[in-house]
């Protein structure tokens, strides 16, 4: 037995499922999940000693690579000084006004402790803002796992083929509106039906936990023009996509304004972090200001806050991002002539630091409809295959994938020539 497999045996004991979080248990492709002993730059070791070039990032916070210098070295600093006061810190106002500036539709943001705690709390604040109990969400999208919004979610829910969790009373889901992800006629049948009902609509603004989907043109225009049309206010879950996407988000990369963003995952450098902000005068329904109940005993660590804002600075590099952005195009176009050369058809989405790979011979991936039609046996055996050529992949078709800085040509060249490979096993 493998270290790895000892230690899985061991968590089923005393951690559910030996994990925590669902998607960490390879349920999805089988097999034992690797238990990881350290990581750095591209690369996590586990605990048998060995080595893979990593696609996972922590699932998206690790864009500058593991362990990078800066923010270790800011997270020693900060823990110096101790490590949590309950109290505001110069920190804080730093973090709040880096994001403001860097994301023009942001004018007050608040710092929670993770991207679930930024979209429960940021539609609670529109519902609060609008008077309106009910709102639009996509079937695929994620956006954590607070009741309301766990229906018709992605990722880790669609791996476990439940589109909505037990315990999930009907009487919370029944104000949540489900629609069809770049459908833009399905959204607009939903505010017919409920005319003066529905105070928001959130979505992902690259979908990211149905594999990877960008919106079609004209998509992310017409959420907004309807919100405006009927009063409601747009919530962009920027979890996944701030800083990853663009230095000023997936919408500022496509164009759009809307009324609430939420963060997590990059502005915590791989600390428990997140947040969520917009326009001012729907900020100040928020407490103490406002009536809007929101809190956090943690919110705004001082240890977060140093690690997020190391990364953050990083980040404003000149020509950070289209690096980031050729690398990805360079891993998915490599991928793409091996899937071309072994017959397998694939199709591959990208947008900045993000990548989806579909087993699927349609040209084009824009819908979940499509996802949920891909080849699953094809992504399992790559997933395995990829991962004895030393390369983690998400251990999901409905998860994206993420490149970091420290991503080298080198990397990226043995992985493609890795999918090479496990490629032409699975067409023979
Ligand atoms: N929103 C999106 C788009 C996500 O991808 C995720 C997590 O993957 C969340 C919200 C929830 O964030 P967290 O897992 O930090 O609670």
């Amino acid at each position: 037995m493998t270290r790895s497999e000892t230690l899985f045996d061991q968590a089923q004991q005393t951690i559910p499922g030996g994990v925590n979080s669902p998607v960490r248990a390879f349920k999805g492709v089988g097999g034992t999940p690797l238990f990881i002993d350290s990581a750095d730059g591209a690369y996590l070791f586990d605990v048998d000693g060995n080595r893979y070039i990593d696609y996972v990032g922590s699932w998206g916070p690790m864009i500058l690579g593991h362990n990078h210098d800066s923010i270790r070295n800011a997270v020693i600093e900060a823990a110096h000084k101790g490590l949590s006061f309950g109290a505001p810190t110069a920190a804080e106002v730093e973090m709040a006004e880096l994001i403001c500036k860097l994301l023009p539709s942001v004018e007050q943001v608040r710092m929670v402790n993770s991207g679930t705690e930024a979209t429960m709390s940021a539609l609670r604040l529109a519902r609060g803002f609008t008077g309106r109990d009910k709102f639009i969400k996509f079937e695929g999208c994620y956006h954590g796992h607070a009741d309301c919004l766990l229906v018709k979610a992605g990722s880790g829910m669609l791996t476990f083929g439940e589109p909505t969790s037990p315990g999930v009373p009907a009487d919370f889901a029944k104000h949540t509106l489900t629609a069809d992800y770049n459908k833009l006629d399905s959204v607009k049948a939903l505010f017919e039906a409920y005319p003066g009902e529905i105070g928001a609509i959130i979505l992902e603004p690259v979908a990211g936990n149905m594999n990877c989907i960008p919106p079609v043109p004209g998509f992310l225009e017409g959420l907004r023009e309807l919100c405006d049309q009927h009063g409601a206010l747009l919530i962009i879950d920027e979890v996944m996509t701030g800083f990853r996407v663009a230095l000023d988000g997936a919408h500022g990369h496509y164009g759009i304004k809307p009324d609430l963003v939420c963060l997590g995952k990059v502005i915590g450098g791989g600390m428990p972090v997140g947040a969520f902000g917009g326009r001012a005068d729907v900020m100040a329904h928020l407490a103490p200001n406002g009536p809007v109940y929101q809190a956090g005993t943690l919110s705004g660590n001082p240890v977060a806050m140093a690690a997020g804002l190391a990364q953050l600075e990083v980040l404003q590099q000149p020509g950070l991002y289209e690096e980031l952005a050729a690398k990805t195009r360079k891993l998915a176009e490599g991928i793409q002539a091996q899937a071309k050369a072994a017959g397998v058809p694939i199709a591959i989405n990208v947008v900045g630091g993000m990548f989806g790979l579909f087993f699927s011979d349609e040209a084009q991936i824009t819908t979940f409809e499509q996802v949920s039609r891909c080849n699953m046996e094809q992504f399992k055996a790559f997933f395995h295959g990829m991962l004895e050529e030393g390369v983690n992949l998400a251990p999901s078709a409905f998860e994206a994938g993420f490149l970091s800085m420290a991503h080298s040509d080198e990397d990226i060249e043995a992985t493609i020539a890795a999918a090479g490979r496990v490629l032409a096993k699975i067409a023979a």
